[in-house]
């Protein structure tokens, strides 16, 4: 048999994850994203590349939805919505309570923008979720008769899940986005020795080892505590689920530590809704916290308050944890329109910014951002960037690969740059062949087809003994 994969999106690049699986004679949609970084039809998926008719429901067996970052779901209203696919989907628990906020957040900052309206409706958002299968880990869960799908931990945002899919012997894993090394509140990605004809896996970092976590930390808080002791704002651009908890549990920590009396602000309501969903998905976070949340939740921030519009303007120095975290529209980048043209004020941007988003224009060294079509700013602030991001890096990444076993590795959301260089690491170090395909290009694997023998005891017995 033949195991056929085609990105069409996220094949050598990051952004509108959806990649199109043919197993056994099954065709899966392995999440339906978003880019971040375009406003013209480029956001989405070409989905042309299914049917030209329209016909998603009678060729797509299943979709299936790692995690709740809008790169993995921002398009799947539109796909079910407005392009009518009507088909199971599959996501864990969390996901499925998650996303919408996420996607109804993304449709309130689309439609204030000056590139059109939004794609979808509150109610599209509404009507996909009701099609949502909320499925619960490491269970195997038939979506028919032949294709069995099983959900392992993977770190990265609660609920994030990879993905194992089977038809008869054939099997493939996928990852979505996956952290090898336990946070401040979510443990690390696991996964038994499954042996898949084909491991999918995500390449964010895959040139990086990063730093140890300590020293990032600590670089972090010092680089705030020196900006707000000289009177400056400093800016964090975080989404609103994920990062941003891990962050404000340290800055938490730290202000408590130091006696600070800057003040501290989060995007208004986000975190009283962050609270609630990890109070309901307690199980989902790392020991610690599942632990001592009995006594202590540790999500009731005491410096940390809520963000009103009109601070902005006021003077003094403060720390502001704003969405979205790609500085791509909304609160954080009009608060960084306004806080830029200082030098006394600071930008840390903590996590990865998709090329063409304002984040990645920041981050690459530009002086000049254009924040919509009739505004454009000078960039004074300092602006660093700490790889918060929860993604496993190369080492991480080859950890997976030694954990789950498979015969052949495809890498996909991760920068075309850097993607051979990690797969010349792992065809050279581990033995495996990597296939890194571009959107719209198709990679066909042979799996090798497995016959039953019988052999008898008798004859094995025999031979072990002649060969002493
Ligand atoms: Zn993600």
């Amino acid at each position: 048999m033949t195991i056929r994969v085609v990105p069409l999106g996220a094949g050598q690049d990051v952004g509108r994850s959806c990649i199109l699986l043919s197993l056994g004679g099954k065709n899966i949609m392995l999440d339906c994203g978003m880019h971040m970084g375009y406003q013209d039809a480029r956001r989405f998926p070409d989905f042309d590349y299914i049917s030209r008719t329209g016909q998603f429901t009678d060729i797509i067996d299943c979709v299936i939805i790692s995690h709740f970052h809008l790169d993995h779901c921002g398009a799947l209203p539109y796909f079910t919505e407005v392009c009518g696919y009507d088909g199971p989907i599959y996501a864990t628990y969390p996901t499925k309570a998650i996303m919408p906020v996420l996607l109804e957040d993304m449709r309130k900052v689309m439609t204030g923008h000056r590139a059109g309206p939004a794609p979808f409706t509150s109610a599209d958002i509404a009507a996909c979720m009701d099609k949502v299968i909320p499925i619960d880990l490491m269970q195997t869960h038939p979506v028919d008769d032949e294709l069995a799908i099983r959900v392992y931990y993977a770190g990265h945002v609660l609920g994030a899940g990879m993905f194992h899919l089977q038809v008869g012997h054939e099997s493939v894993v996928y990852t979505g986005d996956y952290n090898m090394t336990p946070d401040r509140h979510l443990g690390a990605a696991w996964i038994d020795q499954c042996r898949p004809d084909l491991l999918i896996t995500e390449s964010t970092y895959a040139t990086m080892i990063r730093s140890s976590k300590r020293a990032r930390e600590r670089d972090f808080l010092q680089k705030i505590h020196e900006c707000v002791a000289q009177g400056g704002k400093v800016l964090v651009p975080v989404f609103a689920l994920g990062r941003a908890q891990e962050l404000c549990i340290l800055v938490e920590d730290y202000w408590a530590r130091m006696d600070m009396d800057c003040p501290v602000f989060f995007s208004a309501g986000l975190t009283e809704r962050a609270n609630a969903y990890y109070k309901l998905f307690i199980g989902w976070t790392n020991e610690k916290i599942k632990t001592s949340f009995v006594d202590h939740n540790v999500f009731d921030f005491r410096y940390i308050k809520p963000w009103d519009a009109s601070l902005v303007s006021h003077a003094g120095p403060m720390l502001l944890f704003a969405t979205p975290g790609m500085l791509h529209g909304g609160i954080s980048l009009e608060v960084f329109a306004q806080w830029c043209g200082d030098p006394k004020n600071m930008i840390i941007l903590p996590g990865y910014c998709a090329v063409g988003t304002a984040g990645a224009k920041v981050l690459s060294g530009a002086r000049e951002i254009q924040i919509d079509p009739r505004q454009t700013v000078t960039v004074n602030m300092a602006v660093a960037n700490l790889s918060f991001s929860a993604h496993a890096d190369a080492k991480g990444i080859l950890q997976l690969i030694t954990m789950c076993r498979p015969r052949h590795v495809m890498l996909v959301h991760g920068e075309r740059t850097k993607m051979p260089v990690l797969k010349e690491r792992i065809e050279r170090e581990l033995g495996i062949p990597c296939h890194t395909p571009a959107n719209g290009t198709a990679v066909h694997l042979d799996t090798a087809p497995r016959v039953p023998v019988r052999i008898d005891r008798g004859a094995v017995a025999v031979v072990v003994a002649e060969r002493g």
